[in-house]
Parts: structure tokens; C-alpha cells; sequence
């Protein structure tokens, strides 16, 4: 097998707290125990809400933890270009569908919620006529793009994704997709021509990622990630899912939690080594 290649894929929207720290130690970990080599991603499609100073942040964050990454660090803000031509791509297979739906509506026709808890879109706009698409996209109305999962569901068949244990990384699972149960996801959204999904797999096959490792909160999206991998033709990487730092409560820390910000461990005078063991790694 080729060298190993792990990432750590941040959203720049708020200060890294202690669990990317402790995502970021293992990934680096994972990568330097297989040999392999360790990239960084900073995931900034959401132009409104990733901003500079975090991306700085990031960067010193990361270094002040004592991690090495390779240079150039990939910036998903700039590639947009590539993400809609994957888009246009899905569209003109007539694997996606655009979507006029606002927010208020999608909830109100809502038959359930997706694994992450938000409203499943009972797939109104997959019904509309070709010539009230065109119409509507001429008006300039807002629109996203949707996978039309009952088509797709037909077409791929059984979907499969090979499951690594955290430690030691090589007694591998093989575990079924369930894409469907996330309804028709959306693709591109209506204010970029992409979405965390999209992005996510493209760059991974566009840095050569071998190992995708992350939280287990991300673990049910692998199925939507996964059949787009199937339908744009992507290597499939092996995923890990690591366990998720809780606080007191038994919530996922949350970025909103400012006093568990890297940065502000650090002004109280934390040292990397702290980290560490707060973590427990
Ligand atoms: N950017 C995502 C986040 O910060 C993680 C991306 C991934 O691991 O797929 O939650």
C-alpha cells in the first residue's frame, strides 16, 4: 500500500477548542504511527462565517501543540470553481435536482428528521415540470441542488465503506452506506455552489487522503459521502471515527464555550504537555 495520508479539516468560524485539539493530536499521532504523512485543510467554504483571524488562529494553535503539517495547507475558499463543476456534473446526470424551497417550508412538509436531527425533505421540488425549473432558475429565484436519493438509491445498489478501530489502525470493518436515510440531501446550497459533503470528498481525493479520521458525530454523513464518491468516480478512503470530548453536562464541546478555547487554556497558562493529558492521550 502507499504511504498513509491523514488530515485534519478545521471550519475556521471560531477559536479550536480542547476537542479539535484532541482530533488534531490524534490524527498527527495516527499519521506519524503508520508512517504516513499529515495534511491540513481548512474547511472555509462558509464565506459568512469562517473569517481570517481564525484561520491565524488555527495555524498557532496548532504549532503551539507541537504539530507539523505540510505546506501548501488547501483552502477550500479557493475552490469553488471546482466544486460547482463537480456540481454541474451531478446536475447533468440528473442525479441532482434544484430545489426552491425556503427554510420555513421545508419544515412544514418535513416526514421526519435526517441523522442529524434536521427536517426530512419529503422531496417536493424532484416533482416539478423541466420548463418550471428553467423558469423559476431565469427569475433568479434562490436555489440549491438536491440528490435525488430514490433515483440514486436504485442505481447504486448496496454501498459498502471499509471501517478502521482507532487503535491499532489495521483491523478493518466493512460496514453498509445508508444514504437514504438522509432523504435528498443537499449538494450545493443556495449560497455556494457546493456544501460540507461535496467539498469534503472532492478534497480528500484531491490530497490523496488515505485515512479519513473524525469525530463520531460525523459519522452517519460517511454515507452521503460515500455515494459521492461512487457517482464523481473518487478513490475511497478508510475511516476512523474517534470518540467525542464531552463536558460536564455530557454535551459535545461546542465553540460557543469560549473557556475551553486552545487560546484561552493557553493564557491561563496551560502548557502543550496539558493538553495532552486533559485529552488523555
Ligand atoms: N470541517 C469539519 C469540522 O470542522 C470536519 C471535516 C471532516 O472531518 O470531514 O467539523
Amino acid at each position: 500500500m502507499s504511504q498513509p495520508i491523514l488530515r485534519f479539516a478545521p471550519s475556521p468560524n471560531g477559536l479550536l477548542h480542547l476537542g479539535h485539539a484532541f482530533s488534531a493530536l490524534q490524527t498527527h499521532d495516527w499519521a506519524k504511527g503508520l508512517d504516513g504523512r499529515f495534511l491540513l485543510r481548512i474547511e472555509d467554504i462558509d464565506t459568512a462565517r469562517c473569517k481570517p483571524e481564525f484561520t491565524d488562529a488555527i495555524f498557532e494553535d496548532l504549532a503551539w501543540l507541537g504539530l507539523k503539517w505540510e505546506e501548501p495547507v488547501l483552502r477550500q475558499s479557493n475552490r469553488f470553481a471546482i466544486y460547482r463543476d463537480a456540481a454541474n456534473q451531478l446536475a447533468e446526470n440528473g442525479w441532482t435536482y434544484p430545489c426552491f424551497c425556503s427554510r420555513a417550508e421545508i419544515a412544514e412538509a418535513a416526514t421526519g428528521t435526517d441523522p442529524d436531527g434536521a427536517p426530512l425533505y419529503p422531496g417536493t421540488c424532484r416533482h416539478l415540470g423541466r420548463s418550471e425549473r428553467e423558469r423559476r432558475i431565469a427569475a433568479g429565484d434562490p436555489v440549491q441542488y438536491r440528490l435525488d436519493m430514490p433515483k440514486l438509491v436504485g442505481k447504486v445498489g448496496v454501498l459498502t465503506f471499509t471501517q478502521a478501530q482507532p487503535s491499532p489502525m489495521d483491523r478493518p470493518q466493512i460496514r453498509y452506506a445508508n444514504p437514504a436515510r438522509w432523504g435528498d440531501a443537499v449538494i450545493a446550497r443556495k449560497d455556494m455552489p457546493t456544501s460540507y459533503h461535496l467539498s469534503v470528498v472532492i478534497d480528500d481525493a484531491a490530497q490523496g487522503i488515505t485515512h479519513v479520521t473524525r469525530g463520531r458525530d460525523l459519522e452517519a454523513a460517511t454515507d452521503i459521502h460515500v455515494l459521492l464518491q461512487f457517482l464523481l468516480g473518487l478513490p475511497q478512503p478508510i475511516y476512523t471515527f474517534h470518540r467525542l470530548l464531552l463536558d460536564d453536562d455530557g454535551d459535545k464541546l461546542s465553540k460557543s464555550r469560549r473557556s475551553m478555547s486552545i487560546r484561552a487554556l493557553r493564557e491561563q497558562g496551560w502548557t502543550p504537555e496539558d493538553v495532552r493529558e486533559a485529552v488523555s492521550l
